[in-house]
């Protein structure tokens, strides 16, 4: 991790304060400038079955450039001040790396590659002909 950064978000090393709830999650989106998007399960109760369910919580999270998540990395998101109309969470750190999300991303998109392969490969020529 950087010593410092330029950042006037960034918890670590400037004045951001962060209070209340913290939670841990893989990102999913980090396509936006500073930007990413955070996902979590929780357990919701439901009384009716005495059981609990698994919900997402989807969050948009400052991604200070020290930090620089990239997606599938797991990060430690903390509350903090609204930064923006959707944004009043911060990355504080990475911890590893969603080894699940990215196996599922990898197959997610070797799926889309196949259904849209429409022809049939005929890249078989031969090369040695321009030999
Ligand atoms: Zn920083």
């Amino acid at each position: 991790m950087k010593q410092t950064c330029k950042d006037q978000h960034c918890p670590l090393h400037n004045s951001l304060k962060t209070h209340g709830r913290q939670f841990k999650g893989t990102v999913t989106e980090a396509k936006a400038q500073k930007t990413a998007t955070v996902e979590w399960q929780r357990l919701h109760y439901i009384p009716k079955y005495e059981r609990y369910e698994q919900r997402k919580t989807r969050v948009k999270a400052h991604n200070p450039e020290c930090v620089d998540a990239q997606k599938g990395d797991i990060v430690i998101v903390k509350e903090c001040r609204p930064l923006s109309k959707t944004k009043h969470f911060v990355i504080a750190e990475k911890t590893g790396k969603d080894v699940t999300f990215l196996a599922r991303e990898h197959l997610l998109q070797q799926a889309h590659v196949t259904e849209t392969k429409v022809q049939p490969e005929q890249n078989t020529e031969d090369k040695h002909e321009s030999n």
